[in-house]
């Protein structure tokens, strides 16, 4: 019997569900698509993304932000970072979470956050990673060779001079910052092509 292309794309789609999924995230997203048809009431929101603090250390001092601001409160930076632990507890306690944000402050800063990213991948999560950008170049391989599906890289202004009046970082880091996701894309591309070859 022959599929029509509309229901072969529905086919390939409800496999790959299948593949990358636990049964709880299965059973997730079909309420979040239940959801969607009802126009999301914000008071029952079911997706139940986890989106951690695992540090509160940052190498910038952004004036709007709680974490880098010389004003924030002590208490804020004084949180002890998250431990591999402890991060294993919280996805036991989230099975139905499909998505999992290694937040704020800077990730980076974090000594086991790619041990976090593969243990959160192990658990079929879709790893977030935002950063701020300006440590991409001392991490590009361990990014190219982690699990991490989503890099949100956060520019704070066009120029050198905003950027540092804003983030009292070095005018000189949005230009490196950029140059840095440039160079990422175009190795993540090699990288794929090179996977797609190998398949
Ligand atoms: S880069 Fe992000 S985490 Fe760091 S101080 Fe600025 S806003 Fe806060």
């Amino acid at each position: 019997m022959r599929h029509s292309p509309i229901n072969s794309e529905a086919l390939k789609k409800v496999a790959v569900l299948l593949r990358d999924h636990s049964l709880p995230q299965i059973a997730n997203t079909l309420h979040y698509a239940c959801h969607a048809v009802c126009g999301f009431p914000l008071a029952n929101l079911p997706y139940r993304p986890v989106w951690l603090v695992i540090t509160p250390r940052c190498n910038l001092r952004c004036g709007h932000c709680s974490y880098g601001s010389p004003d924030s409160p002590r208490e804020a930076l004084d949180c002890p970072e998250m431990s591999l632990r402890t991060f294993a507890r919280v996805l036991d306690r989230f099975p139905r979470a499909i998505a999992v944000g290694l937040g704020a402050a800077e990730p980076f800063l974090h000594p086991r956050v790619f041990d976090m990213a593969r243990l959160a991948h192990r658990r079929r999560k879709k790893v977030h990673l935002p950063t701020n950008g300006t440590l991409l170049g001392e991490r590009l391989d361990e990014v190219l060779d982690s699990p991490v599906d989503f890099l949100n890289v956060s520019l704070y202004g066009t120029d050198g001079e905003g950027f540092a009046e804003l983030t009292g970082g070095r005018p000189d880091a949005p230009t490196g910052t950029a140059a840095h996701v440039g160079s990422l894309a175009a190795a993540a591309a090699a990288l794929s092509a090179l996977r797609g070859v190998d398949d």
